[in-house]
């Protein structure tokens, strides 16, 4: 099959979260099935202009407009998946993917990302390569399904597929922004793009792909809910029968404590878990806490905002991070950027209390010492659609004390669960809630003081846990045949 990735971020051009990993490592798997994957994204200014060769300058046709673009073409690392960048010198060439700032968006987003999605007619048809299905990625490329039927031949065997990965981001803007889409009002007539009175890209992607996908079956439930559907479970229930949960895989040649360059060298493994030790004081160092073995670690890596736990954790007055961190002997070490606000408390957390370490920066190689030094690992989100630090930590002996909900509640086995310590894999808790997350932080330190051969049992199941992409992308291939027997 001829599969072509339509993105606004991949692994390693430009990546804000999962997204960028999950497309990236999912195209590398189908090619491993033997698919012919390729993908097309913006090339930003912070794209790397190494290795990247000049295809040809052309023109999109947006009915009012003519748009000026340029198509370059590279390759992912080690694996060689196409990768074509659309340049364009008024939308993309700019420091920011979304925004100036991670937290911040541009005003232009509507009309960027319209760019995006109507530019691969004109692109396949320069490499001479007609795609059998299109997958597209949450709401930048919601309107893919619409340009591809305005394209017509040759693309009307092609089938498309959305993946979302994250409910809480949309792309809403202003009906006015319509025109700038490059689509008529009749081609944009009964495509439902409209939700309380704003166009709603992330909808019109629910409402039109021939098939979709998200990101763990758990989250593919959950967001049939009013709980947990910001606002578009009806759309989703409506599709119910097109949608399937898959979870995301692990990229084991980055993510794998026996050959992590990051770790080097203090390799490790299930059955030598010498290396963790070593890890652990090296974090401590970096971090400058005390370096104490015995003392167990918690650890997060995280954007930080609210989807993600955090006001559990440190709202003021509410969190309690600051009173876990003086009643109990343990250590706590976060990374993450996001709010100013939670940046600030966290901070001012850090001044007051010696066993806390906080990095407000964005830093890959220190969350792969994090992830080799912790005892544990801390995801309280309020949703996570799949998640990847728990499936890392697993791998790293790294124990997950997660929420169940999404990914995590799909990939975390509570040792209360069926199946018990043999089969347990972290500590799992129900409720957003910070006195449920407090309870089962001191489960936690308790396991860890009193039952040191329960810690080993956890880390062993964790350890040998397999989240590879290969099962992910035989089921995404066979989203794909679905698709296209649906034309
Ligand atoms: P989301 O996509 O919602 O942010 P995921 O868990 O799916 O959450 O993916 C987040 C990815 O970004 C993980 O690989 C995580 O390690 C990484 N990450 C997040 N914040 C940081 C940071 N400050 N420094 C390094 N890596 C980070």
């Amino acid at each position: 099959m001829n599969i072509l990735m339509i993105t606004s971020e991949a692994v390693p051009f430009a990546k804000s979260g999962g997204l960028a990993d999950m497309v990236s490592a999912l195209s590398i798997a189908l090619k491993e099935e033997g698919q012919d994957v390729r993908i097309l994204m913006p090339l930003y200014d912070t794209v790397s202009r190494k290795n990247l060769s000049f295809i040809a300058d052309f023109q999109i046709d947006m009915v009012n407009r003519r748009e000026q673009a340029a198509l370059y073409r590279s390759e992912t690392e080690n694996s060689g998946i196409p990768v074509y960048f659309l340049e364009s010198e008024k939308y993309f060439n700019r420091k920011g993917i979304y925004g100036p700032t991670p937290a911040s968006s541009y005003p232009d987003n509507a009309h960027r990302y319209s760019l995006l999605s109507a530019a691969f007619p004109v692109v396949c048809k320069l490499l001479d390569w007609i795609p059998h299905i299109l997958h597209s990625h949450d709401w930048p490329t919601g309107l893919v399904p619409l340009y591809l039927k305005k394209a017509g031949r040759p693309f009307d065997r092609t089938a498309t597929v959305f993946t979302i990965h994250n409910m809480g981001y949309q792309g809403t803007y202003d009906k006015r922004d319509l025109p700038w889409t490059g689509l008529s009002a009749e081609e944009t007539h009964d495509f439902n793009m409209m939700k309380d009175g704003y166009l709603n890209y992330l909808k019109t992607g629910i409402e039109n792909h021939t098939r979709i996908t998200t990101v763990s079956p758990t989250y593919s439930q959950e967001i049939r809910t009013l709980a947990y559907g910001h606002g578009l479970d009806q759309s989703l229930n409506h599709r119910a029968s097109s949608l399937t949960g898959i979870l995301n895989g692990v990229d084991y040649s980055s993510w794998n404590p026996e050959t992590d360059r990051y770790l080097a060298p203090d390799y490790y493994s299930v059955f030598d878990l010498d290396g963790k030790k070593q890890c652990k004081t090296r974090l401590q160092m970096k971090m400058r806490l005390d370096e104490k073995a015995e003392v167990p670690l918690f650890a997060m890596i995280t954007r930080l905002v609210s989807q993600k736990g955090i006001e559990e954790l440190c709202r003021p007055g509410y969190g309690i991070l600051e009173e876990f961190c003086r009643e109990q002997n343990v250590q706590v070490v976060i990374l993450g950027t996001g709010e100013a606000w939670v940046e600030e408390e966290l901070k001012k957390l850090s001044t007051r209390l010696p066993n806390l370490s906080v990095k407000i920066t964005y830093n890959e190689q220190l969350s792969h010492l994090i992830e080799g030094g912790a005892d544990f690992f801390i995801m309280p989100s309020h949703y996570e659609p799949c998640g990847l630090n728990q499936l890392y930590s697993l791998k790293y002996g790294t124990i997950p004390i997660v929420r169940k909900t999404g990914g995590l509640a799909d990939s975390v086995l509570d040792p209360s669960e069926p199946g018990g310590w043999k089969k347990g894999t972290g500590f799992v808790y129900e409720e957003a809630d910070p006195r449920q997350l407090r309870e089962v932080l001191d489960r936690a330190v308790e396991c860890w003081e009193e039952q040191p051969d329960k810690i080993r049992l956890l880390r062993h199941n964790g350890m040998n846990c397999d989240f590879s992409w290969k099962p992910s992308a035989l089921a995404y291939m066979q989203v794909y045949e679905e698709a296209l027997g649906d034309l």
